[in-house]
C-alpha cells in the first residue's frame, strides 16, 4: 500500500479544513491527485509513487527493459532534466561516455539491492559520482515489475591544485587570525582575521616578525615556550595578551606549531589565534553579578534580574508566556523584634526551602529584598498557571515554623506581572509585580493578585471551578449519559459512548468540554476517569441485572490516565462488577499515540489481550501517520465531526470526507462517523462504507433510563437505500 501517498492525502485533507478560496482549491487538486497516486494506479507505479510523494530525494524509477517509468523533483534537481525529459526514454542517456559501467538493469541483476556507486552525466554535461540504492519493484501478484532507484551524490575527491584552493580560500574566510613565518620568523603571509583583530594590513606586516603583536606583559618563562614551539619542539596552545596597531591590549587564545620540509627542516611557523576579548568581558560580568544571598544562599536581585532577562529572551523566541511573583512575607519583622534577628534570620532560610521545594527546578527563586523574595516561571502553558504557583507557594505556609521551643506561623501576599501582556522587560514586570503585591488586601481570600485586572479575573475562575469540580466529584454531581451507536448495515443499536455531564447546582449542565481540559491540566481527570469507568460499570451491571442485552460501551480515556497500572485498575473495576472485557471500548485520542513511547503499546496490547476493544476518537484531527496508527492494536476509528459538517451539500467538505473515508478503510477497522444530523449526511456516510453512526439523527446522550428504554422498544435508524 502507498502509504506515504496516503498520509499526504490525510495531510490535505487536514490542512483543508481550515482553508477557503484558491488556496483550497489548490488543496483539492492535490488531494485528487494524491487520492488516484494513493488508489488507482497499478502496484508497480504506485510503488515508485511512493518516493515520489515522501522528499526531495532523487528516486527514480524504471521498467525491466531498462526504461524510465518514473523521475521525481529530486531527479529532476540531480540531472537538470524534467520529468518530461526523462520519461520513457532508457536509463542509459544518463550514463557518462567515459564509463564502461555496466547499467541499471545490469547492475540489479548481478548485486540485487546492494548499493552501488556509479559515475552519470548530468544534463549540463558534467559528470558526478552517484551511489545507487535499488529495490525491486512488484505488482499485486508478487511478481517483478521494474527498479526503484534511490540516488544520493557522492563527493569527488580533490584535485591537488584544487585542494590548495580550497585551503587557501578556508584560511583567508576562517574568524581565527593566521600569521605564517618563514624560517627567519619573518611573516610571510596573514589572513583577512589577522587584519581585522589587529589592525595591521598585509602590507604592514609581511616582512616583520611577530613581535608586531608583543604586548610585553608576560614573563619570561612564557616567552621562551612560545619560542620553543616556534623552534619546532612540539605545538603550544595557550592564551596570551596581545597588543592592536591601536595600541590597545587584548587576550588571544593562541596555538603554534612548524611545518618542516621532507628533510624535517622547519620551513615555517604558523600560529593560528583568536580575540578572545569578548568571553573574558562576559566572564568578569559574570563574576560581578554571581553573586547570592548569603542568608539563603538563593539569588539575589541582581542575579534574578540577569537570569530572568535571559528567560524572557527565550520565552520571546519560543513565543511562550512567563510570570513574575514578588512575595512579601509578613511578620518578619515582628518576629524579629520580638524574638531577635537569628530566628527571623532561619525562619527566612526555611521558608526559602519550602519556596524552593513547592517549585520546580527551572523555575527561578530569589531573596530580593529583606522580606520579599521573588520567583520567575518560564514555560508556563497558560497565564493562569501563574496563579496556581502562587496557591503552591501559600500552602507551603500552612504549617507553622519549628525554631528551637517557636512554632511560627507567618503568612504572605504575591503580586503577580505576566510576559507579553504587562510587559516584555525585567524591571518593569517586577514593578507591576510589585504593584499587585501592595494592592493585595490584608485577610484576602486569595493572597495574590496579578498586575492586569483581567488576567485576576481568568485565573479565579479557573481555581474556583476547579475547587467546584472537586465538589461535584465528590457530592455527586456528575452524572453518564450514553448515546447509541447503531449500524449503517441494519440501523440497530449496536454500542453507546458514555459521556460525562456536570449537573451545577447553580448552573445547570456544564459541557465536558467545559471542564474536561481544565481536569486533564490540573490532574484531576484521573479521579474523573476513575469515576467514569466505575459509573458505566455499575450501569451495565444494572441493565444485566434488568435484563437487558447490552451492546458494549465505550468510555473516553485521557491520555493521563494511560499508564502501566491502568490495564490492572480496568480488571479490578471489571471484577468488582461482575462485568465481561467484551462490555467495554476505550476511546482513546491520537495525542496519546503521538507520546510514541513502547509502553503506551504494551498497555494497549495488554488491554486487548484482556478482551477490551479499542477505538481511536476524533480520527482525521490528529497528526500521526498511517504506518505510525497501524502499530497499535485499534479496532474502531471513529471520523471526527468535523468531517461531517459539511455533508453531502458542500463539494469540498464531501471531498474530504471522502478522503478521510478511504484513508481510514487502509486501516481495516470498522469506521463509525461522528456528529450525524442528518439523513442526507448518513446516506452519503453510508454509501462511502462507513459502518457506523453516532448523532443527533438518532439520538443525543440520554440518561441510563432512557437509553434502556430505546433498547427494550427495539428503536432503529431507518438506513435503508
Ligand atoms: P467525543 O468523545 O468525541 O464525543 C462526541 C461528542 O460529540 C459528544 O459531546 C457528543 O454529545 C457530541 N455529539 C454527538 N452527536 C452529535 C451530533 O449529532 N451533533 C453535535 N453537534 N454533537 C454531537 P460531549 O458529550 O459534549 O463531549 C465532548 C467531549 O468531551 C468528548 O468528545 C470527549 O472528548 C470528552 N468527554 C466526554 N465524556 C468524557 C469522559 O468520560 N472522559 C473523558 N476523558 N472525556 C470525556
Ligand atoms: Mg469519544
Ligand atoms: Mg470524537
Amino acid at each position: 500500500m502507498a502509504e506515504a501517498a496516503l498520509d499526504r492525502c490525510l495531510a490535505l485533507a487536514r490542512a483543508a479544513r481550515s482553508q477557503q478560496g484558491e488556496a483550497l482549491a489548490r488543496t483539492l487538486a492535490a488531494l485528487d491527485a494524491a487520492l488516484t497516486a494513493a488508489g488507482a494506479r497499478p502496484a508497480a507505479v504506485a510503488g515508485a509513487e511512493d518516493g515520489f510523494l515522501a522528499d526531495q530525494l532523487p528516486v527514480i524509477a524504471l521498467d525491466l527493459a531498462g526504461y524510465l517509468t518514473g523521475w521525481n523533483r529530486g531527479a529532476e534537481a540531480l540531472f537538470g532534466y524534467s520529468h518530461a525529459e526523462a520519461i520513457g526514454r532508457h536509463a542509459l542517456f544518463l550514463d557518462a561516455d567515459d564509463s564502461d559501467e555496466p547499467g541499471v538493469a545490469e547492475l540489479f541483476m548481478e548485486q540485487g539491492g546492494a548499493l552501488v556507486e556509479v559515475r552519470r552525466r548530468k544534463k549540463s554535461g558534467a559528470v558526478i559520482r552517484v551511489a545507487m540504492a535499488l529495490s525491486m519493484i512488484r505488482d499485486d501478484g508478487g511478481e517483478a515489475a521494474g527498479i526503484l532507484v534511490r540516488l544520493s551524490p557522492v563527493a569527488e575527491p580533490l584535485s591537488e591544485q584544487d585542494k590548495v584552493h580550497l585551503h587557501a580560500r578556508i584560511i583567508e574566510d576562517s574568524d581565527q587570525g593566521v600569521l605564517i613565518t618563514d624560517a627567519h620568523e619573518r611573516i610571510v603571509s596573514i589572513n583577512g582575521a589577522f587584519t581585522r583583530i589587529t589592525g595591521y594590513t598585509s602590507a604592514e606586516s609581511i616582512g616583520h616578525t611577530p613581535d608586531l603583536l608583543r604586548s610585553g606583559v608576560h614573563d619570561a618563562e612564557l616567552a621562551a615556550k612560545v619560542r620553543a614551539a616556534m623552534q619546532g619542539h612540539g605545538p603550544w596552545r595557550g592564551e596570551i595578551i596581545g597588543k592592536r596597531k591601536n595600541g590597545e591590549l587584548f587576550p588571544q587564545s593562541v596555538t603554534i606549531s612548524v611545518v618542516r620540509d621532507a628533510h624535517g627542516a622547519i620551513t615555517h611557523t604558523f600560529s593560528l589565534f583568536s580575540d578572545i576579548s569578548v568571553h573574558k568581558d562576559a566572564e568578569a560580568r559574570m563574576q560581578r553579578m554571581a553573586n547570592y544571598d548569603s542568608l539563603t544562599g538563593l539569588p539575589n536581585r541582581s542575579l534574578f534580574n540577569h537570569l530572568v532577562d535571559q528567560m524572557l529572551s527565550e520565552a520571546r523566541r519560543a513565543r511562550e508566556y512567563g510570570a513574575l511573583l514578588v512575595i512579601e512575607v509578613d511578620r518578619i519583622g515582628a518576629v524579629s523584634d520580638t524574638l531577635g534577628h537569628d530566628i527571623a534570620s532561619e525562619l527566612l532560610c526555611e521558608i526559602g526551602r519550602r519556596f524552593r521545594l513547592a517549585l520546580r527546578d527551572a523555575d527561578i527563586l530569589a531573596r530580593i529584598d529583606g522580606s520579599k523574595f521573588a520567583v520567575a516561571l518560564p514555560h508556563i502553558e497558560k497565564r493562569e498557571h501563574a496563579g496556581i504557583v502562587a496557591q503552591k507557594l501559600l500552602a507551603t505556609l500552612a504549617q507553622p515554623v519549628l525554631i528551637g521551643l517557636h512554632s511560627l506561623r507567618v503568612g504572605a501576599h504575591i503580586g503577580i506581572g505576566v510576559y507579553l501582556e504587562d510587559s516584555t522587560d525585567t524591571a518593569s514586570l517586577l514593578r507591576y509585580a510589585d504593584i499587585a503585591m501592595a494592592k493585595v488586601q490584608p485577610g484576602a481570600d486569595e493572597g495574590f493578585l496579578f498586575y492586569s485586572a483581567e488576567m485576576d479575573q481568568r485565573a479565579k475562575d479557573h481555581l474556583r471551578l476547579e475547587t467546584e469540580l472537586r465538589t461535584a466529584l465528590a457530592g455527586g454531581q456528575l452524572e453518564l449519559h450514553y448515546q447509541p451507536k447503531v449500524s449503517l448495515r441494519n440501523g440497530r443499536i449496536v454500542g453507546a459512548e458514555a459521556l460525562i455531564r456536570w449537573r451545577h447546582p447553580e448552573r445547570g449542565m456544564i459541557s465536558p468540554n467545559d471542564f474536561i481540559p481544565l481536569a486533564e491540566e490540573t490532574g484531576l481527570i484521573i479521579e474523573i476517569g476513575s469515576w467514569v469507568l466505575e459509573e458505566a460499570c455499575r450501569q451495565i451491571r444494572a441493565w444485566k441485572d434488568a435484563g437487558l442485552a447490552m451492546p458494549p460501551v465505550a468510555v473516553n480515556l485521557s491520555a493521563r490516565q494511560f499508564d502501566r497500572r491502568l490495564p490492572a485498575r480496568v480488571l479490578d473495576v471489571l471484577d468488582r462488577h461482575g462485568v465481561l472485557p467484551e462490555q467495554i471500548m476505550l476511546e482513546i485520542t491520537e495525542s496519546l499515540l503521538v507520546g510514541g513511547a513502547d509502553n503506551v503499546i504494551a498497555i494497549m496490547n495488554e488491554l486487548v489481550a484482556m478482551g477490551l476493544a479499542l477505538a481511536l476518537d476524533d480520527f482525521g484531527t490528529g497528526y500521526s501517520s498511517l504506518a505510525y496508527l497501524k502499530k497499535f492494536p485499534i479496532s474502531t476509528l471513529k471520523i471526527d465531526r468535523s468531517f461531517v459538517i459539511g455533508l453531502p451539500d458542500e463539494e469540498n467538505d464531501c471531498a474530504i470526507a471522502r478522503a478521510i473515508v478511504t484513508m481510514a478503510q487502509q486501516l481495516r477497522q470498522e469506521i463509525v462517523a461522528e456528529g450525524v444530523e442528518t439523513a442526507e449526511q448518513m446516506a452519503f456516510l453510508r454509501d462511502l462504507g462507513c459502518d457506523q453512526l453516532q448523532g443527533y439523527l438518532f439520538s443525543p446522550a440520554v440518561t441510563g433510563a432512557d437509553f434502556a428504554l430505546m433498547l427494550r422498544d427495539g428503536k432503529r435508524l431507518p438506513v435503508a437505500r
